[in-house]
Formats: structure tokens, sequence, C-alpha cells
């Protein structure tokens, strides 16, 4: 009997369970070991307005896992948010995030930008998110204007109060918040205008199918409306086609991330220059 093996010792008897538990086990050691040994980077994917002009971007997570190439964040998100390791490192991507952003403060073709940064449920809700946001501002020297945390609404579905308090603390430092994901999650209508939010960004999935099925046409045009009258900026990602960038454009979308524009991509490969010249490629006649 398993319970013989000791409490320490437990068995599964399905192989096929015990090989996703040891699949688990050795993801967490090595997503732990990939914190501590600068396994993790940043790759940037610009934002551009209306005009064309490239804005900011956002900072997207990646894992370059020896001998296993690029591990997309849909892989290991998951298991950092179980296992906490998502504290440390949301506390890295910030830091890493605030540092770019002073070293862009040097250049006059890159100080304007803005640099959006993804933030988990269990890394906002730590007690200490508020002060480890000022550290990171302080300690790097970052304009905190220039920093957007994304949020998800499912940050919101727990105590709202308490939510809107800390992001009240947090605009306070100059920071501003995106909404990410949005239309996907769970968070009631009325949230949106007392979460002192800047901007709604439209996930993705909507944008995906706008110009072939009028349902999501309609909740694309709904959302800008919507968030024309409470006066929040949208942005869409994922806008791989200038039919998309077009009709997003025609009702009145701030803002514009996807391939189209521009993949994320490491640092050293980031040009703003390259940007400009994907905005006239996309810039309306
Ligand atoms: P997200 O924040 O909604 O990020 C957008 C995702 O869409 C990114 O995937 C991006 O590469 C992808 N994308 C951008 N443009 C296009 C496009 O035109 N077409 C298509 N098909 N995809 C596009 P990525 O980088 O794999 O990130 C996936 C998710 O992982 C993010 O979704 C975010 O929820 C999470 N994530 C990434 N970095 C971080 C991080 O630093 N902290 C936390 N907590 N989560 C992160
Ligand atoms: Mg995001
Ligand atoms: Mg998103
Ligand atoms: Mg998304």
């Amino acid at each position: 009997q398993a319970k013989d093996a000791g409490r320490n010792a437990v068995r599964f008897f399905d192989p096929r369970m015990q090989a996703a538990v040891d699949e688990r086990m050795a993801m967490e050691k090595a997503l732990r070991q990939a914190l501590e040994e600068g396994e993790l980077c940043l790759f940037y994917q610009p934002q551009h307005d209306r005009a064309g002009r490239c804005i900011g971007a956002e900072a997207l997570l990646r894992w370059r896992r020896p001998g296993q190439g690029l591990v997309s964040p849909m892989t290991f998100i998951p298991l950092a948010e179980e296992t906490g390791l998502i504290l440390p490192i949301g506390r890295w991507v910030l830091d890493t995030a605030c540092a770019q952003l002073k070293t862009w403060a040097a250049d006059p073709a890159t100080r304007d930008l803005q640099l959006a940064v993804n933030v988990s449920a269990r890394q906002f809700h730590q007690p200490d998110f508020l002060g480890q946001v000022r550290e990171s501002l302080l300690h790097s020297g970052a304009d905190p204007t220039r920093l957007k945390l994304e949020l998800t609404e499912s940050i919101v579905l727990e105590n709202v109060e308490a939510v809107i308090e800390r992001m009240q603390a947090l605009k306070a430092l100059g920071v501003s918040f995106s909404l990410d994901d949005f239309g996907t999650g769970y968070s009631s209508l009325s949230y949106l205008k007392r979460l002192l939010l800047d901007q709604l960004k439209i996930d993705k999935s909507f944008v995906q199918d706008l110009t072939t099925d009028p349902n999501d046409a309609a909740i694309v045009e709904a959302i800008l409306a919507m968030s024309r009258s409470l006066g929040l900026q949208v942005v869409a990602e994922g806008v791989e086609t200038s039919e998309q960038h077009a009709f997003l454009l025609a009702h009145g979308c701030d803002a514009f991330q996807g391939y189209l524009f521009g993949r994320p991509l490491p640092i050293a490969d980031w040009r703003p220059s390259d940007a400009a010249a994907a905005a006239e490629r996309c810039a309306p006649e």
C-alpha cells in the first residue's frame, strides 16, 4: 500500500499522473533556477497611435531555457502563479522595465515612450506591492508617468474597495493603468469607471475575426463607444492586418499593438526607427 511507504513517500499508481507531477516539479525547479541564473528576459512589442507614431511598448516575459529555446509565458506563468514564484519574477520584471525606461529617457528618440508591464493578480494583492513599485521607480530613477501597469479583470474579483484604494496610492506615484484582456473576464461593467483606469485593452480574440465575424465587430464597436463616453483610452492588441487596423481606426480606437506594427523583440533588436517605418506602412492616407 502507498500509505505504508510513509507520509513523505506517497506514490501515484497511475504512471501518467506520476509523470505529470514529476514534470511539474522539474519545471518549478528549473523556473526557480531561471530567475537566479538570469535566463528570463523581456521582449518589447511596439504600440502606435492613430497618426502612426510609436508611443510605447508592452514588456513581455520570455524564458531562454537552455536546450529548449524561447519558452512562452503561456506555459510558465500559470505555474509561477500557483507556486508563488510569480512574486520574485514579477519584481524582476518591474525592476527590469523601470531600468529600460531610464535608458530610454536618455535618448530624445525614446524619452517619451511609455512602457506597459503585466501585473498578475497575486502580485497586485501582495501587501507590499505599492512599496515594490515605488522602490523600482526610485532605484532606477525612471519617470513614473512613463510606467503603465496592465491589470486583468481577475484582480477585481477579490475586494473592489481594497483594489481601488491600492490603485489610488499607485496613481499618486504617477503610474497609469490599463485593463488587459478586456472582455474575456468576469468583471462588472460598473467597476470600469471606479477603477481609476486610464485605458482598456481590447483582447486579441475580438480583434482576430473583426473583419469576418459581425459579432466580434459589434463587440469591438460597443467597447469603443462605451470607452469614449467613459473617457477611457483604448488600445487594440493582436492587430495583424490593415483591414483590422482600418476598422479600429474608423471606430475611434486610440492605439494599436500587433504583428502589423511589430512583433515582440529583445531590446537589442528594438529600434524606434523600425517602428517608425512600420508606422509609415500603416498610416492612414
Ligand atoms: P497579454 O498581456 O494579453 O499579451 C499579449 C500577447 O499577444 C503576447 O503573447 C503577444 O506576443 C501576443 N501578440 C501580440 N501581437 C499579436 C498579434 O498580432 N497576433 C497574435 N496572434 N498574438 C499577438 P505572449 O508574449 O506569449 O504573452 C502571453 C501572456 O503572458 C500575456 O498576455 C500576459 O498575460 C502573460 N505575460 C507576459 N509577460 C508577463 C509578465 O511579465 N508578467 C505577467 N504576470 N504576465 C505576463
Ligand atoms: Mg498584457
Ligand atoms: Mg493583452
Ligand atoms: Mg491577452
